[in-house]
């Protein structure tokens, strides 16, 4: 007796194939059972899926359904709720659910044969004794208690809002802590949007928890781990033998059976948004995924995003998030860190570094503090020019310029990566005096080292400074933490004192917690007040509160601690609330602009992008679905009133038009309502496969939706 069972692949959803294909089956299997099937030459990881609700399997052909290979062996059945989830997820971004599913999965559960999955289960894990041994678990602040009490007493959703340095981390380990001894086979999820920035935090869990359930109860789940590793993880979320599940965005996809709390640390960050395949937001999905499986969720951060800000404003506005509030840094003198600006007006052209701030740097190194040093743009300049022909340091490939880098003399377009040695002479007219324009962390590294050639250091002496006197000043950027375990050991350097001054680009002012650290400068920041993305702002607001997070961690170094912010706006409102730590003020300042000009979170945002061989193909392509949603679409019987809520505006070049030969155009959709924003999409996906085909859509490489879309 045979079985049709619908199961899902990952076929492209406008293949025409649907993603959930019949196929036919010895046994009843479960909705969620792995299997393996044949799929037209090559064997393949399906699941069995539950079909109702998903895109219909439509009429087939019993005579040309094949058999499914088999069911991974040992492997219970994904939950409904899993199901649910990726469904979802699906369906809200727009892509298929079959490679959505898929992706979602370890690598190695298409890799492995059935003999060495079978070997792989069966592999004796170690009992790695629980000790028992609770640490010194520290006592509750106030906030930290009163925060507490409020998490027990409400279903959340919740926004702990809380300074750096105030006690976050704290609050998460004891809610784990508490639901893990109340329910003996409950599971949690902690999220961090990137686990190299945030060892500590990895750290500080297995440390809390280990001893109290096993080193088998805390796993971790992100991109940086080879693929045996993320198969063991996964198995023991899915097998429950993992309580705590530590990991990147990837991670809100585990299977996790037992699933009770949710924590999303740093939660405004940028990195939650997927920025390829489906471009989900672990954010957003973290918060449905909590309602989905009954478990609490909290999302914490110094710097909410606006939309958060937003969905936690007071239950009687229309809040749906409890905002818990914790203004204070943990310890007696930890204060906030002082905010100055510096008038760069006043100083001399062309300074990369203000008198003041040169002063403040040379005091504090000298006293044996560390200095932070940030600027976000890598390289030693980001253009070389002559100045008699005019020529530029263009890439061939790309509209943008490539960027100098002295330490290996190239130019190197940090868009498609062309790389070539820096030319001896100006190509175009053979001058030789071609110099570089505006400046990158390379360039201030070596200004640093001249203008501090004659401070001395204060301090020890250590390995790496045997006569403990010169200064070391170390960059931490893409370029110099390229290979494998160099982010790290310069982190290491900059914890173990043997660093002065650290110059860096963002990567610097994220989550690091390095305790000497008592003056952070941001060099050159006013970029952002001016750019065209209306996001900038508050990007910027939360990474200079970020940076300044770094400041003062150390209690006994705190009372003096200094963020620094060389800029030409001094009386911009964004440094303003910066000095006074007013993230709320800023927040307002922000939406009340943004509810004028009624952009998202008050209104609803998709973004389609192509990419062609000609610019011309990439906007014709786009401005063709629009028009037919303009015209053929309001014969659509009912759509009229739902195409009255969109607004589509016209194809537009991307900022960076043409990245390695490819032509890149791009189309905002908006509208007041998520919902019919989301009805439209549903509809017009059609359309914009049919009109792939038009010929004045002649070399359309590709084209994606990004749904709640965080650049624009
Ligand atoms: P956040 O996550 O908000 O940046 P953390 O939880 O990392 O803050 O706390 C900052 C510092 O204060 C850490 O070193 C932490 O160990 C310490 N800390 C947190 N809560 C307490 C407490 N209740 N008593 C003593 N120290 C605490
Ligand atoms: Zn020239
Ligand atoms: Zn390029």
């Amino acid at each position: 007796m045979s079985h049709w069972l619908p199961v899902l692949v990952n076929t492209p959803a406008h293949a025409a194939l649907g993603p959930v294909l019949t196929y036919q089956s010895e046994q009843p299997l479960p909705a969620g059972t792995l299997v393996r099937v044949p799929l037209g030459s090559r064997e393949t990881l399906g699941v069995v899926w539950d079909n109702t609700g998903t895109e219909a399997t439509g009429e087939f052909d019993p005579s040309k359904v094949r058999a499914i290979a088999g069911a991974l062996e040992g492997i219970a059945p994904l939950s409904a709720q899993w199901q649910q989830l990726l469904t979802f997820t699906a369906s809200y971004y727009q892509r298929s659910a079959g490679e959505v599913a898929l992706a979602a999965l370890p690598p190695q559960l298409r890799e492995l044969s059935p003999e060495q999955m079978a070997r792989r289960l069966k592999r004796k894990k170690p009992v790695e004794g629980a000790t028992g041994a609770v640490l010194a678990v520290p006592v509750l602040t106030p906030e930290q208690a009163t925060v507490i009490g409020q998490i027990d007493s409400h279903p959340g959703p919740f926004l702990l809002f809380g300074a750096t340095g105030s006690g976050k981390t704290e609050v998460y380990l004891h809610c784990v802590h508490k639901l893990l001894a109340a329910a003996p086979d409950a599971q949690a999820l902690i999220m961090v949007p990137e686990i190299n920035l945030t060892p500590q935090l990895e750290e500080r869990f297995k440390a809390r928890f280990a001893p109290l359930y096993g080193e088998e109860a805390v796993v971790s789940l992100h991109s940086g781990m080879t693929n045996p590793q993320r198969l063991k993880s996964w198995l023991a979320a899915h097998g429950g033998a993992a309580r705590i599940v530590l990991g990147t965005r990837m991670a809100v996809f585990a299977s996790l059976p037992k699933l009770r709390l949710i924590v999303v640390d740093e939660e405004h960050d940028p990195s939650y948004k997927s920025s390829e395949g489906a471009r989900y937001s672990a954010r957003d999905l973290a918060i449905y995924r909590g309602k989905l499986e009954g478990a609490q969720v909290i999302l914490g951060s110094a710097t909410p995003s606006l939309e958060s800000w937003h969905h936690s404003r007071p239950a009687g506005e229309g809040g749906r998030y409890l905002r818990l509030h914790m203004p204070s840094r943990v310890g007696e003198s930890s204060k906030l860190p002082l905010v100055r600006r510096v008038d760069m007006n006043h100083q001399p052209r062309k300074a990369v570094f203000s008198l003041p701030l040169i002063d403040a740097i040379k005091e504090r190194v000298a006293r044996g503090e560390q200095v932070m040093v940030f600027l976000n743009r890598r390289g030693y300049a980001p253009v070389l020019a002559c100045d008699d022909c005019g020529w530029k340091s263009e890439c061939p490939h790309c509209s943008a310029f490539r960027v100098f880098h002295k330490i290996d003399r190239t130019l190197r377009c940090h868009h498609c990566g062309f790389t070539e040695r820096v030319p001896r002479a100006c190509p175009d007219c053979g001058n030789v005096d071609i110099a570089p324009i505006g400046r990158g962390t390379e360039q201030l590294e070596e200004h640093l080292a001249e203008l501090l050639v004659d401070v001395k250091r204060a301090g020890s002496v250590t390995p790496q400074n045997p006569r403990g006197e010169h200064l070391r000043i170390a960059r931490i950027d893409a370029d110099t933490t390229r290979l494998k375990g160099e982010l790290e050991s310069q982190l290491a350097a900059v914890h173990a004192g043997d660093v002065d001054v650290l110059v860096g680009t963002q990567m610097i002012a994220k989550g690091h917690d390095f305790r000497r650290i008592t003056l952070v400068a941001a060099v050159n920041p006013d970029n952002a007040l001016f750019s065209s993305d209306f996001r900038a702002p508050e990007r910027l607001f939360s990474l200079l509160m970020q940076a300044a997070g770094r400041a003062g961690r150390d209690a006994s170094l705190g009372a003096q601690s200094e963020v620094w912010i060389q800029t030409f706006q001094p009386t911009h409102p964004l440094y303003a609330a910066l000095k006074k730590h007013d993230y709320p003020a800023f927040a307002e300042q922000q939406l009340k602009e943004r509810e004028q000009a009624a952009m998202p979170p008050f209104s609803a945002q998709a973004l389609v992008r192509a990419d062609a061989k000609t610019q011309e193909a990439a906007q014709a392509f786009l401005n063709a679905a629009r028009t037919f949603a303009q015209t053929e679409m309001l014969e659509w019987e009912g759509w009229a009133p739902l195409l009255d809520q969109i607004t589509l505006y016209p194809a537009v070049p991307m900022t960076i038009q043409r990245v390695a030969n490819v032509e890149r155009a791009q189309m905002l959709i908006e509208s007041p309502s998520r919902a019919a924003l989301q009805q439209f999409l549903n509809g017009w996906q059609s359309v914009l496969h049919a009109t792939r085909g038009q010929p004045e859509c002649k070399g359309l490489i590709r084209w994606a939706i990004d749904v709640d879309p965080l650049a624009i």
